[in-house]
Formats: structure tokens, sequence, C-alpha cells
């Protein structure tokens, strides 16, 4: 299944021209396979230096937010520790962001955010080798809105549909 909205990317690079995001997006895939299962198979991973602004990929509601992690690593005790922000968008579909740095999410539950409005700078916390943006869209959201069930992503402005899934 595919997302009903348009996302853009939640990055900022637009130095960048759209040769160097499909080249960036594949090795992305690359990068990913088995990293990703079961509800999060369709998730995909950025590889971008801790620090990086991250942006709404849609307008929406921020609906869920962790900003307390301090700690990264690849070992289990890390796995909850992933600062992380949902927000809510038409057609019941859900934007995640994970790997903020410590202190690096900038906005609540209960706000409203813009297509490209800054939403935090990516960091390590939580489960993860290297630094990164762990990207998602899901559907069938849990009781408290943190997670559900990644479908593939259509982003607009490289017209190009990702699936973490390989
Ligand atoms: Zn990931």
């Amino acid at each position: 299944m595919q997302s009903k909205n348009d996302y853009r990317l939640p990055l900022d690079l637009s130095r960048l021209g759209p040769k160097r995001w499909r080249k960036l997006l594949w090795l992305i895939e690359d990068w990913v396979a088995g990293a990703h299962s079961g509800t999060v198979r369709h998730a995909i991973d950025i590889m971008v230096p801790t620090g990086t602004p991250i942006v709404a990929a849609a307008s929406g509601l921020v609906v869920w937010v962790k900003n307390d992690g301090l700690y990264g690593g690849v070992a289990k005790k890390y796995w909850l520790q992933g600062n992380r922000v949902v927000i809510r968008h038409d057609h019941d579909e859900y934007s995640a962001y994970e790997h903020f740095k410590p202190q690096g999410v900038l906005v609540h539950v209960g706000q409203r955010v813009v297509e490209g409005e800054l939403i935090g700078y990516s960091g390590r916390t939580g489960y993860g080798f290297l630094p990164h943006l762990h990207f998602e869209i899901f559907q069938h959201p849990s009781a408290d809105c943190s997670e559900g069930e990644t479908i593939k992503i259509f982003f607009k402005d490289i017209g190009l549909v990702k699936d973490g899934d390989v």
C-alpha cells in the first residue's frame, strides 16, 4: 500500500539537486536492508549528520513527541531512547521522524505545523550505528499514536515512491 498524501523530503538540503537526492535515497535503500521488519518494514533511513535540520513532510498536527532520550548505539537498551516526533495528516496518515539529537525536538503535542516547517535537529539517540534520520509514513495508529503500520511513501519533490522493504 502506498501513501494517499504526497510528502516532501523531510530535509531541507535544497542545494542538492534531484539527481543527488536520488543517489542518496538509493544508497539508503541498500543500507537499510534487513534493519526494518514487521510493522516498520516500509520505513526508510536517511544518512545525515547530527544537527541536520528536519522539516515536516506535510502539514498536520503533532500528536506524539519524545525529547528526553540522551543516548544511542547498537544495543537493545537503546531501542526506546530515540527522540521522535509523530504528525497526523489527512487521510489518517501519520509521519514519524526519529533519532533527533538530545533535546533536539522543537515542537510539542497539539501544535499545528505546515509543510516544510522546522521540527528539530537530527542526531543519534536510540538504536543505530550512525547518526541518521529514520522516517516513516504509517496508518492504523496505536492508542497513543506513537506508531502504526508503515506504508510506502510517495515523495512529490523527487517523483519517487520509496519503500524500505527491499
Ligand atoms: Zn530506521
